[in-house]
């Protein structure tokens, strides 16, 4: 079997790690998260114990992996990863379990997918620190029990909705992580020009942030195009004017919402007068997972206030109309 942990090196998303930061310290924005996370580490290097369970939850790209990382080296121990969706047989997560070493820190990405089967298995795991392995099969069937190492669980998952009420009260530790500010995008950008070698100037910097949907991981997407274009079509320089032009071109306007937002929000404006339309025909009419319309789309227009959760379906906010250039049709009580 193949090893079901991937050691960061070798995620495929992970083609940046020069650019992630290494420790709380450089860690930008999510203040409050990392104030309290902060103490926690602290306290548990001082008691010389494992960090109780940690559960990050919010959209895809704000540092959730990150902040995973950089716990396992504050905390002075090793860390190893895998996903909720690649976990497929309880003997997997068994497998990794018994080979953690004292205090680790296990993270599982998307944890909301884990099948049941297997968070069966990580309850007596997280809670007693032992395992309960079936061997054998029918009549014959016995279990053991293993003791295992103290570890720190570290889940992840944009879904916190999706998990399990026993998982979730398994982690003393929730966190949610917020969209950032555009201060805190410019000063991630500005940074990360400089690892890159390719310094913003002021104005560069800031239009980047400005049109990074409130995420690092696009900002730092945003950024390499930029670049490119700087390199090819401009004389190396990431200023405003080349951003603007990079990030036109790239089909992000001056939200930072890109083609799919736009798509979504016009489908709603002209096929349903501005809605409420159910997320299960959006889908549909989009052909876009509904899970990929409430975990990517919605979190950043919801908190943009473009669009509106109504118990009937999504609504156009007065904003988005106002985006798209286009009149709200008269509402039914005028
Ligand atoms: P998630 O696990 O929530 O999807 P990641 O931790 O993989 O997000 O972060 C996505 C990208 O954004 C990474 O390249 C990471 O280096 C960068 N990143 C995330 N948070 C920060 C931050 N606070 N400062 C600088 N870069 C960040």
């Amino acid at each position: 079997d193949p090893d079901p942990t991937m050691r960061p090196a070798e995620l495929p998303e992970d083609n940046d790690r020069a650019l992630r930061p290494q420790a709380l310290d450089e860690f930008i924005g999510q203040a409050a998260a990392r104030a309290n996370l902060k103490v926690f580490i602290e306290s548990a290097r001082r008691r010389g114990e494992a960090m109780d369970h940690t559960l990050f939850h919010g959209p895809p790209g704000l540092g959730k992996t990150t902040l995973a990382q950089i716990m396992s080296r504050e905390l002075g121990v090793s860390f190893r990863m895998t996903s909720g969706a690649v976990l497929a047989k309880a003997g997997d997560l068994a497998a990794i379990l018994t080979n953690l070493e004292s205090r680790d820190v296990l993270f599982i990405d998307e944890i909301h997918r884990l099948n049941p089967a297997i968070e069966e298995v990580l309850y007596p795991a997280m809670e007693d620190f032992e395992l309960d392995l079936v061997i054998g099969e029918g009549p014959a069937a016995r279990t053991v029990r293993i003791e295992l190492q103290p570890f720190t669980l570290v889940g992840a998952t944009t879904r916190l909705g999706l998990l399990t009420t026993p998982l979730r009260d398994r982690f003393g530790i929730p966190t949610r992580l917020e969209f950032y500010t555009e201060d805190e995008l410019f000063t991630i950008v500005e940074r990360n020009a400089r690892k890159l070698g390719t310094p913003a100037d002021e104005g560069g910097a800031r239009e980047i942030a400005k049109r990074a949907r409130g995420t690092p991981r696009i900002a730092g997407r945003l950024l390499r195009r930029v670049v490119d274009f700087a390199v090819v079509e401009g004389d190396g320089r990431v200023t405003r004017e080349l951003a603007d032009m990079a990030l036109t071109r790239l089909g992000v306007d001056k939200l930072g919402l890109d083609g799919a937002d736009r798509r979504y929000l016009r489908l709603i404006a002209e096929n349903y007068q501005g809605g409420p339309v159910g997320i299960e025909t959006m889908s549909a009419a989009l052909s876009e997972s509904r899970d990929a319309l409430e975990e990517v789309i919605e979190p950043f227009l919801l908190q943009q206030g473009l669009i509106q959760r109504t118990p009937r379906g999504r609504m156009l906010a007065q904003k988005a109309w106002t985006h798209l250039g286009m009149a709200a049709p008269n509402g039914p009580d005028q």
